[in-house]
């Protein structure tokens, strides 16, 4: 038995399929699903709520000890994962371009990320997860025993996000979503603490050409090889 947490990261930038391919990585292994997205998400809406100011750290702060944040489980591949705040269920509101530019923004201040990559750790702290993200290989679970790295084309990611937003009947431009892509790969890629990166130990894969069950695949192959 290794000493590496089993933890499966699946990190990589905004609409390349990490969540449909961990929802399904997770069933085909019987391991939890661990949406960090989504945490960042509520905790966006949560701190746009309240109108606090971003630049008031010891604010936030006050603000997050009052904040119960919830994860749902996904019914099945492909459902989003939903969040409660403070038991209301924010779980279509935290799924819209907007809130995601929020997330994005809030994921850049220190304190906000020290709340989450705790509870993040919680989580994963008895193993068994598939825990997915922009930097769950490098920093919350540099342990972790499996690591993937997912990358695609921004055109064709935003051509998926848009897809994914039209088929749930959200109203989306696809200029538009690329020019958010874009906006969000280099804030995630260029902030300073827990930027997105690949971790030197994660096997990276690009989507591009290739298809979500192909992704799944590769990955199940890989991690029963090393297991
Ligand atoms: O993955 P998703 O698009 O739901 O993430 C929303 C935003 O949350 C990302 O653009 C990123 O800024 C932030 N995030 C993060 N670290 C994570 C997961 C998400 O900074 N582990």
């Amino acid at each position: 038995m290794s000493d590496k947490q089993q933890i499966i990261t699946i990190d990589g930038p905004a609409g390349v399929g990490k969540s449909t391919v961990s929802r399904m990585v997770a069933a085909a292994t019987g391991f939890t699903y661990l949406d960090t997205g989504a945490m960042y998400r509520g905790v966006g809406l949560f701190l746009q709520e309240q109108g606090v100011d971003l630049t008031d750290s010891s604010a936030i702060k006050r603000l997050l000890a009052t904040l119960d944040l919830q994860l749902l489980p996904a019914f099945d591949k492909n459902c989003d994962v939903g969040v409660l705040v403070n038991t209301r269920d924010v779980s279509d509101a935290i799924r819209t371009p907007e809130m995601a530019m929020v997330a994005s923004n809030v994921s850049a201040l220190p304190v906000v990320r020290d709340y989450l990559t705790t509870i993040q750790r919680n989580y994963g702290e008895k193993g068994g997860i598939v825990a997915e993200g922009r930097d769950m290989g490098t920093v919350v679970f540099p342990d972790a025993a499996y690591k993937f790295f997912l990358d695609a084309k921004a055109e064709e990611r935003a051509r998926r996000r848009f897809s994914q937003l039209k088929a749930k009947g959200v109203d989306a431009d696809l200029n538009e979503i690329l020019a958010m892509t874009r906006t969000r790969d280099k804030n995630d890629s260029e902030r300073q603490i827990a930027p997105l990166m690949q971790a030197a130990d994660a096997v990276r894969i690009d989507t591009t050409e290739i298809s979500v069950d192909e992704v799944v695949s590769l990955i199940l192959k890989k991690i029963k090889k090393e297991r």
